[in-house]
């Protein structure tokens, strides 16, 4: 038998880390973990650390690690904490790493990770809309092998013509619609956000669930599959697919078009990057064509979703751009959250916070984080200016 793969995951305790951690557990005899981490939820952390035997376990917040020793006492697993304990957890070197922090928090372990040069599967779509450019550099530098996890990235990755990209004519990404793809502009102003994470397709963490309400998580995935395919930002097309079966698709130059179709599940993108690049059976139930019976389409409405026109607009004008509207989402996602602001308001604050800050491009990590927490201090001014 060939030796256990060793695997890391950055971001263990959130709902793409237990997807993750349940392909793992179902196969320890073919994955050995190196590092597990979190943010703040000790408990969650030192259970999977021992369930799966993991070398390490790394809690973000300092305050936490003598939580974190004593849930682990009487196990061989390490306790660390910090944000430098993160990045050494990120450095350790597993063959495989998956990036699930979520936000901008998850940079800096991410790009680590990256930096090491081995195999990185990535679901921290923020840190690639921030800091894109740099990113990229750095998986072609340290020959880094880059898997999408993203549902729709996982999809077009499957698809794309990877000895040719000249081959491609149209890259079609799909998008749910959310849970108010049918709500009016009225309502909308109105919902809570116990009704906003309500996702009618996917289960996921409350951050990304708010994006796909308001339709951000598309355009910061349109910028996610700029970077990653390298292919001009005119041939790729958004089109909303209720059902989410249809993961997205990839046209080529004679007009065929390739899809990648499955439940939505997302053990089944996380699955592909855990084998690839061979193939490993998933719990993620098989489609059963009869059931669903048809597939729906219709254009994005960018009325009711100004987030959209937002993101495709940064990407476009390039720079800091994508990186100051990043970062106001992030704020604003979490004001909504929190009941501070409305549900229409999200865009309103990242679309103030873009008009009135427009930084110099940046070259490094240390510019994308000047850029990320001026922004976040300027959306959160803004935020206090808005009409009650
Ligand atoms: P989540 O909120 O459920 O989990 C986030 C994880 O990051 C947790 O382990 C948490 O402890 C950790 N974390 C949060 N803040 C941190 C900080 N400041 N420092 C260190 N660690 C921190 O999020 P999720 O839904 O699992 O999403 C993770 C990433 O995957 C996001 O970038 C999201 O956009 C992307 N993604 C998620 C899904 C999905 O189905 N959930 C699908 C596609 C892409
Ligand atoms: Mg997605």
């Amino acid at each position: 038998m060939s030796q256990p793969r060793t695997v890391t995951v950055l971001g263990a305790t959130g709902s793409i880390g237990h997807s993750t951690l349940d392909l793992i557990e179902r196969n320890l005899d073919r994955y050995q973990v190196i590092a597990l981490t979190a943010n703040r939820n000790v408990k969650d952390l030192a259970d999977a650390a021992k369930r799966t035997n993991a070398k390490r376990a790394v809690i973000a917040d300092p305050s936490l690690y003598n939580d974190l020793k004593e849930a682990l006492a009487g196990s061989s697993v390490e306790a660390a904490a910090g944000a430098d304990a993160l990045v050494e957890a990120a450095m350790m070197g597993a063959d495989w790493t998956m990036a699930a922090i979520i936000g901008c928090a998850g940079l800096k372990a991410t790009l680590a990770a990256i930096r090491k040069g081995k195999t990185v599967a990535l679901a921290n779509k923020e840190s690639l809309v921030s800091a894109g450019g740099l990113m990229i550099d750095a998986v072609r530098e340290h020959g880094t092998t880059l898997l999408p996890v993203d549902s729709e990235h996982n999809a077009i990755f499957q698809c794309f013509p990877h000895h040719n990209r000249d081959y491609v004519r149209r890259i079609i990404i799909t998008a749910s619609g959310g849970p108010f793809r049918t709500t009016s502009l009225a309502e909308m102003a109105t919902v809570t956000p116990e009704r906003a994470v309500q996702h009618p397709n996917w289960s996921m963490g409350a951050k990304i669930s708010i994006d796909s309400a308001t339709m951000m998580n598309k355009g910061l995935e349109l910028i996610e599959a700029f970077h990653l395919f390298q292919i001009p930002l005119e041939k790729f097309e958004i089109l909303v697919h209720p059902q989410s079966v249809i993961h997205s698709m990839v046209e080529y130059l004679d007009g065929s078009i390739l899809a990648q179709i499955g439940s939505p599940d997302m053990r089944t993108p996380i699955g592909h990057t855990l084998a690839w690049p061979k193939r490993m059976e998933t719990p993620a139930e098989s489609l059963d064509f009869t059931k669903l019976r048809q597939m729906d389409f219709e254009a994005p409405d960018y009325e009711r979703f100004p987030a959209l026109t937002l993101a495709m607009e940064s990407i476009k004008s390039g720079g800091a751009r994508p990186a100051v509207m990043n970062a106001a989402n992030e704020i604003a996602v979490a004001a909504f959250l929190d009941k501070k602001i409305g549900f229409l308001d999200i865009a309103k604050i990242v679309e103030k916070t873009l008009d009135h800050y427009t930084p110099a491009t940046p070259s490094s990590l240390e510019d994308v984080f000047a850029i990320d927490n001026e922004a976040r201090i300027q959306a959160a001014a803004l935020m206090e200016s808005l009409p009650a």
